[in-house]
């Protein structure tokens, strides 16, 4: 949270820059490791890298369609039918944006009235709070229990009152890692059936599940189609965060009201990159499979660190961050211990506070990226392993 700005409209007031951009600005400064902001150090596969040079020179450097290339609408909706049975429609029912971002808060510009309640759960991807706010809407939150992150049922309905417009639900969940199962999506699937809500799902990390944990879209659930829509990313998916193509999903009617706000954003975005995200939606399950595999033993390998180095870690079941109670190596800051961190031991994190309205609930966490290179994560590992008293 920032300072108060005399400039700042007053519905953002309190949003100071991301917590993301200070602390991989200070990796930077410190040439420590930055496991703070979620991004791979490696690029992703090389045809997917190979189709965008080659649609560059193709000459596809002008805008694309309002909606996205229709090839890349055709294999978003190819890649729904294929992992998950749904069908959409690649000429109303998808629209690509500049990353999840854009239509995360295209949504929230198109679908929430100012006064209007979403309701989020807590943690929450920091983003969510800045796109309602700038709707105008208000964020009700549920809190994610300690120590397995589930939900109370009643906390979900408390939530909702008259003015509640929408649901923005987040699995796999960042920061938390929690996927959620079958009997949690079905509970806030009722609700929002009860209360005749619409569900924004932000699924961005569906491909990074683990162990035998299974993404299940939110669409799939029985009369939950025409009621939500889905957002993922071709950045967590592919490993090219930087290209910033994401695509929101739903009902014709809920994706041309989302395209109205969309095109005062960006408009269009990232024509090249789009046509090269076809060939990637392509890949075969192998790569889809492998992916999840590699970041797994990745998140094996860093927990595995953490646990090592003093920290209390609870291993995610999807996306690639991992969150550390710093008490029992004498800490209970989370911010004083990101901002030091550096200093102390050359590695950058994040504080998990920031994705609490209750900022008691999260001071003793800090989260860690670990979508990074095998050797870079044992190194990170070894540097906090200084910290023990
Ligand atoms: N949603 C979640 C939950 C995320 O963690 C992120 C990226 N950190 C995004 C959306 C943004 O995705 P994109 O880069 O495609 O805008």
């Amino acid at each position: 949270m920032g300072e108060r700005n005399p400039y700042l409209v007053e519905r953002l007031q309190g949003f100071g820059t991301t917590i993301f951009a200070e602390m991989s600005e200070l990796a930077s400064r410190t040439g420590a490791i930055n496991l703070g902001q979620g991004f791979p150090d490696a690029d992703g596969p090389d045809a997917v890298l190979e189709a965008a040079v080659a649609a560059m020179r193709a000459g596809h450097n002008q805008y694309p369609p309002g909606l996205g290339v229709p090839a890349l609408r055709r294999a978003v909706a190819d890649h729904q039918r294929r992992f998950y049975g749904l069908e959409v429609d690649p000429d109303t029912e998808v629209l690509v944006t500049a990353g999840a971002s854009e239509a995360i808060a295209a949504a929230m510009l198109a679908l929430v009235e100012p006064g209007d309640e979403v309701v989020v759960f807590e943690p929450y991807f920091d983003h969510y709070a800045t796109s309602i706010a700038l709707a105008g809407g208000r964020r009700r939150v549920v809190r994610l229990q300690e120590p397995d992150l589930r939900f109370d049922v009643a906390d979900l309905e408390a939530a909702v009152g008259p003015n509640t417009r929408l649901i923005l639900l987040n699995s796999p969940h960042n920061p938390a890692g929690k996927v959620f199962d079958a009997n949690e999506l079905a509970a806030v699937a009722a609700v929002a059936v009860e209360h005749d809500l619409l569900v924004v799902t932000d699924e961005v990390y569906e491909h990074l599940v683990f162990d035998d944990v299974r993404h299940i879209p939110m669409a799939t659930l029985p009369g939950m189609a025409e009621r939500t829509l889905t957002i993922s990313s071709a950045g967590k998916s592919f490993g090219f965060t930087g290209w910033k193509v994401g695509w929101a999903m739903g009902s014709t009617d809920l994706v041309s009201a989302v395209v109205v706000a969309k095109q005062s954003l960006t408009y269009v975005s990232s024509g090249p990159f789009q046509h090269a995200l076809v060939v990637a939606l392509g890949l075969d399950d192998g790569y889809f499979a492998e992916l999840a595999a590699d970041l797994q033993a990745k998140r094996d390998l860093f927990c595995g660190g953490l646990t090592a180095a003093g920290f209390e870690v609870r291993p995610p079941s999807g996306t690639y961050y991992a969150t550390a109670d710093i008490r029992p190596l004498g800490f209970d800051d989370g911010i004083e211990f990101c901002l030091s961190l550096p200093e102390r031991c050359g590695v950058v994190g994040v504080p998990s506070t920031v994705f609490y309205d209750d900022e008691a609930a999260g001071r003793h966490l800090v989260r860690f990226a670990f979508c990074k290179h095998p050797d870079v994560l044992s190194e990170a590992a070894d540097r906090l392993a200084t910290l023990a008293p």
